[in-house]
């Protein structure tokens, strides 16, 4: 059975998007671990967290995506905001453990100028000074499209990052279809070669969860726009052809495709069967 479901709204609790997700046809869920923009995180409410952990389990929820704020860079040239990132990424870690055995994706950043081995240097470095061997989740890069100087949008960089962790086990990947197809690997016609691809560098098994999502802009445009599945330059036919490629049908996928809930239980829906 297909694991999928969509990126849901926190702000009413871990209870609320349990209930949500099963409402639209969904046994996952990801969310926001704080406000996008990077504020400051809501207190712990270790009430919803015991009430929501009963709900999966009754309704078969098995795991669920956090995503950090996406103005989190932690390779930044400047100090303050590599150290602000340093502390929510620290900080997130910490408030996941109460939800063991769960992911944490985060978009590596962008290394603004001092060049791209620099950046992937300080990535490795930070995640050397914050992961811990006793961590009960794995925390994954997301594939970008490489916007800028975005750090990511090759599977070698990531790789790199990887390579340059100690605690390699704790650290996996999460691929966006618009993303890795807008940083020009062509999941449209080349499914199996870009798979193949990922496993020679990063390694198919480092693969933890995946973002399906269509792309406003055509091949390689290196924008990062997410469209409607089957509403965009990727289609419908590659978006089953994903779902149900024998390689990644054990991993769970999440839509951020500009929807409501009645959107996203439609996308669920056609791409389930
Ligand atoms: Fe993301
Ligand atoms: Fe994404
Ligand atoms: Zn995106």
């Amino acid at each position: 059975m297909l694991t999928i479901g969509c990126h849901l709204s926190s702000s009413k609790g871990f209870l609320a998007m349990g209930r949500e997700a099963v409402s639209i046809g969904a046994n996952t869920f990801q969310f926001f671990t704080r406000n996008p923009r990077g504020s400051r995180a809501k207190p712990i409410n270790e009430e919803d967290i015991r009430k929501y952990l009963q709900f999966a389990k009754e309704n078969g929820i098995e795991k669920i995506l956090a995503h950090a704020p996406y103005t989190m860079n932690i390779c930044s040239g400047d100090e303050k905001t590599r150290e602000f990132a340093g502390m929510t990424l620290a900080d997130d870690l910490r408030r996941m453990e109460y939800l063991p055995g769960n992911c944490y994706n985060f978009h590596p950043g962008s290394h603004v100028g001092q060049g791209m081995e620099q950046g992937i240097k300080i990535i490795a470095d930070t995640l050397n000074e914050i992961l811990k061997p006793e961590q009960q989740t794995t925390v994954l890069l997301e594939t970008m499209a490489g916007k800028g100087t975005e750090v990511g949008s090759r599977f070698e960089e990531l790789a790199a990052i990887r390579e340059q962790v100690n605690l390699k086990e704790k650290v996996g990947v999460c691929l966006d279809t618009c993303h890795v197809y807008d940083a020009g690997y062509d999941i449209v016609d080349h499914l199996d070669q870009v798979l193949e691809e990922f496993d020679q560098t990063v390694g198919l098994s480092h693969l933890k969860a995946i973002h399906i999502n269509d792309s406003k802009n055509p091949f390689a445009s290196h924008k990062d726009r997410h469209e409607k599945i089957g509403q965009g330059s990727i289609g419908l036919e590659a978006f089953l052809r994903i779902v149900h490629h024998p390689s990644l049908q054990q991993l769970p996928f999440y839509l951020e495709t500009p929807n409501e809930l009645p959107g996203y239980a439609e996308e669920i829906r056609v791409l389930k069967y």
